[in-house]
């Protein structure tokens, strides 16, 4: 035992509770809303919240739990007792609770809960009598067995469920509840014999030896190897912990005016504005999300829009419908935002068991969000900060093409929108090692559990049999952002046989199918996919995010293509064109290639003067699709080697296609043959040894401004950006031979070209000696991917192979190539910034590596006050989104 400082227990139930919903870092979120609930008058089963300290100071205290908690436990056991008029392991009148956890944030299905706890062969007894019904109760006790053994003593729930199916046969029995009473009973006796067996120990009949049992089930399952997965996925830090909920039990399983579902006030799928839940009669909540029966619809209009025969809640019960909608209108509008509800009818009477803002998918997140502003109950810039902008990644990325023809082999329910192809797999472990070997996968099972969280997250879609839309897979899968389809329940899988089969046909591992999430399909094969819809209420996100955001968001876009598409995406200039991928087009390889074998500078500047009409005419092509938008155009920065043919079967048909003698390109080759390229004859390096390259480029940029100035009537204005600059000497160099081109262009064609000549900052050096630079550069752009290579000494090349042991061994928390290290590469952009702006108060300064269109960075980019952020097209809404949300959390 240790001591803990505050309390530790907190109570709730009957209109009165000790937390609220402001108190989830100490109660979770699931234990800060029954509090909230209570405290807003609605139905809530009493109960009470051990804080997350508890669980804290357990991990930091060898495993044991503070002092006095037991004697809080047993005062709020008591207490919720007398709310409900029963006692805890009272024979005649006994206290059932459930025991939960509740993490800050959700972590659906990742810990454990212990449902019906405090049953025993006594209290059993006593149930069966107050409730006027022996099957309930001894189907309650029969359940309570098989969790609390399954979870607490960790025995195999499968052989729990043989056990159970086997009776069925043996009694003659289909279902569950054709079982009677005494069959329950008799169940019982083997279940206890088999507990027995396999742990060495009887059932635990003393109730608070199961209550404790359960407490330490739930704080030990924050550190199961799951919920470490999940945490991990989700970015939430160890150190939380977790709360647990203790709570009188309500029986959503007590005959045919019971029930038990879960509902989501808008739907979570589209966003659109209707009640969207299921629900189960004589059942309890974990059959709904187990996903063993189909659940029915909640209202009228969703089960005549599936088609459904079994009746709807609101055919079923109308009163209680009535009093269910009347108190989902009031959470949505009290925390306003849409809820994820669970709710339990006891013999008529309705009682909520868990509020949270509900797991939508990017698009419903864009509606809701829109129509919620739009209503007024929340501001342009709360819908603004709701969006993940990791999450738009679903929505730029391509669905089916509506006009493909389509192989439908089966339909099941369209449980998280989006389309997927893959080969199919149908084990978790196996989904992940095809990923890792660059494969494509959908995994198909019969349903998910928990355990399947790793192959969900490594395939491309996911496809079950059975389970509805709150199902364990369709859930998760929208967490994830992962197309769903779920309980396409023609299909028949044979996990022995790798197999499927539908509709008579049979479905190998490894065979392709197409899944549809947004519309339940699944087919045979690939369809083609198109490009997404970006306006609705994703263009009035867009627009309410550029009217706060500071931050400019260019692109990095090197084709006409990607200059389109960031147009399209809302780029607001090219933030950098890196011109050797012109190199490399086809026909264009040549010239470089002859450039590169050159001897001498005159053969040389022959076979640049083959490439300066490509490079004008690409450029003049930019210019036209920016249509006076910025273009920031970089000098060629790889090493020439790369140019180059390197295979001797490669180098043979080269030189044959370049009439020269294959040994004339292999000393060349030889010749240029680096050990450490990306710290070689590269960037700047290539303009000092071969100014010819720079000038033919700086001519390319300079008349194509003359050029489609004539074709638009307005000049477009370049940025001129020398790369890898270390220091002044260096860039004063390359600066003076464009300046020269200029004044050449400037003077044959009689016009006036008005462009910036700037650098990238990318070596430790340049951003030390940024106020020398920045005494000429007019603007800086700080190119990251090489600056966080240089700062770490890593070659961004070759630190896939380890960058995983660092992040899972925590030595970083993200790999700095993906989201900038602050502290270091950071520490070295804010001197770069601060020391350009001392000498160049106006100087423009930009960021071009990767990490331009991670949200995290661009908030490290607005506090450093860069003037704007570039990025690839597909992740300019991502960056606008994301550059508005950190103006957002300034103001
Ligand atoms: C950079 O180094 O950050 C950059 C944008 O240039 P490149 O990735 O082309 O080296
Ligand atoms: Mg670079």
């Amino acid at each position: 035992m240790s001591t803990s400082s505050g309390k530790m227990v907190y109570q709730f139930g009957d209109g009165q509770a000790d937390g609220t919903a402001k108190d989830k870092e100490l109660l979770g979120g699931k234990g800060a809303n029954l509090a909230e609930m209570c405290q807003l008058g609605v139905p809530v089963p009493p109960g009470f919240t051990i804080t997350t300290q508890v669980c804290t100071g357990y991990y930091n205290n060898d495993n044991a739990y503070p002092d006095g908690l037991e004697a809080d436990v047993a005062a709020a056991v008591k207490w919720v007792g007398a709310k409900v008029g029963a006692g805890f392991g009272d024979k005649a009148n006994p206290l059932l609770v459930s025991v939960r956890s509740g993490a800050r944030v959700s972590m659906p299905g990742m810990m454990d809960t212990v449902l019906n706890l405090g049953l025993n062969d006594e209290t059993v007894r006593g149930l069966a009598e107050r409730a006027g019904d022996k099957r309930f109760a001894y189907d309650s006790y029969r359940r309570f067995i098989q969790m609390y053994s399954d979870v607490v003593l960790g025995l195999d729930h499968d052989a729990f469920e043989d056990m159970l199916g086997e009776f069925k046969d043996e009694n003659g029995h289909e279902l569950d509840t054709d079982v009677t009473a005494d069959e329950w009973a008799t169940l019982i006796e083997r279940f206890k014999a088999l507990v027995e067996e396999e742990s060495g120990e009887p059932f635990p009949q003393d109730v608070n030896d199961q209550l404790w049992g359960a407490v330490g089930a739930v704080i030990k399952s924050w550190q199961s190897a799951r919920a470490i997965t999940y945490r991990k996925l989700n970015e939430i830090p160890d150190g939380w912990g977790t709360a647990v909920n203790v709570q009188a039990m309500v029986f959503g399983n007590m005959g045919d005016t019971s029930a038990t579902g879960v509902a989501f006030t808008r739907n979570p799928s589209t966003g659109t504005r209707e009640l969207y839940g299921e629900f189960l009669v004589n059942a309890q909540g974990e059959d709904v999300v187990a996903g063993i029966r189909t659940p029915q619809n909640i209202t009228e209009a969703a089960r005549i829009e599936a088609g459904m025969s079994d009746p709807s809640l609101e055919q079923l019960m109308p009163e209680t419908f009535k009093e269910l909608t009347g108190i989902f209108d009031r959470l949505e509008a009290h925390y306003r935002d849409m809820q994820d509800l669970e709710f339990t009818i006891q013999d008529g009477k309705l009682w909520m068991l868990q509020t949270r803002s509900g797991k939508r998918t990017a698009q419903a997140a864009l509606k809701i969000a829109v129509d919620m502003a739009e209503d007024g109950l929340i501001t342009k810039s709360e819908a603004v900060a709701r969006i993940d902008p990791g999450s738009l990644d679903q929505l730029l990325h391509p669905t089916l093409d509506p006009k493909a023809e389509r192989d439908i082999i089966a339909s099941g329910l369209p449980a998280s929108p989006g389309a997927a192809c893959g080969e199919v797999v149908f084990d978790s472990d196996e989904a992940e090692q095809a990923k890792a070997q660059g494969r494509r996968v959908i995994l198909v099972r019969v349903e998910t559990s928990p355990e399947d969280i790793h192959g969900m997250h490594a395939a491309e879609g996911i496809l079950t049999t059975r389970g509805g839309m709150t199902s364990h897979a369709a859930v998760v899968a929208r967490g994830m952002g992962k197309p769903c389809v779920s309980g396409a329940g023609a299909i028949h899988v044979n996990y022995d046989e790798q197999k499927f089969t539908v509709m008579g046909q049979s479905v190998q591992a490894g065979d392709i199918v197409t899944i549809d999430g947004a519309s339940g399909q699944v087919m045979r094969g690939e369809i083609p996919t198109i490009k997404p819809e970006l306006s609705g209420d994703f263009g009035h996100i867009m627009k309410w995010a550029d009217e706060v955001r500071r931050l400019g968001i260019r692109a990095n876009a090197d084709t006409p293509t990607d200059a389109r598409m960031a147009r399209e995406f809302g780029a607001e200039g090219i933030g950098l064109c890196r011109t050797e991928h012109m190199f490399f087009e086809n026909e264009r390889i040549a010239a470089v290639r002859e450039m590169i074998v050159a001897d001498t500078d005159t053969q040389r500047r022959t076979a640049l003067a083959k490439l300066l009409p490509m490079q004008r005419a690409d450029f003049v092509e930019l210019f036209e699709i920016m249509a006076g938008l910025p273009v920031t155009i970089r000098l060629l920065d790889p090493p020439l080697h790369e140019f180059l043919p390197h295979g001797e079967e490669e180098i043979l048909e080269v030189a044959s296609n370049m009439d020269i003698d294959p040994e004339v390109l292999r000393a060349r080759v030889a010749e240029l043959d680096e050990f450490n390229p990306m710290l070689g004859h590269r960037g700047c390096r290539l303009a000092v040894t071969y100014p010819e390259i720079a000038e033919m480029q700086a001519r390319a940029i300079f008349e194509a401004v003359v050029e489609a100035t004539g074709k638009a009537g307005t000049a477009p204005i370049p940025e001129v950006m020398i790369p890898l600059i270390a220091g002044r000497a260096e860039y004063d160099l390359v600066a003076a031979s464009i300046s020269a081109v200029h004044a050449e262009v400037e003077a044959q064609s009689g016009q006036k070209i008005e462009f910036l000549c700037g650098t990238m900052i990318e070596l430790p050096r340049a951003c030390l000696k940024a106020d020398d630079i920045a005494g000429a550069a007019e603007f800086f752009s700080f190119g990251t991917n090489d600056l966080t290579q240089t700062a770490f000494g890593i070659s961004r090349d070759d630190s896939a192979r380890f960058m995983n042991d660092y992040v899972n061994k925590g030595i970083w928390e993200r790999d700095p190539f993906v989201s900038i290290d602050v502290d270091g590469v950071g520490e070295l952009v804010k001197i770069g910034v601060e020391r350009g702006r001392s000498v160049r108060p106006d100087i423009k300064l930009g960021i071009c590596g990767e990490h331009g269109g991670d949200p995290a960075s661009v908030h490290f980019c607005h506090a450093t006050d860069l003037d704007y952020v570039s990025c690839s097209p597909f992740r300019v809404p991502i960056a606008r989104l994301a550059a508005a949300q950190a103006a957002i959390k300034d103001a």
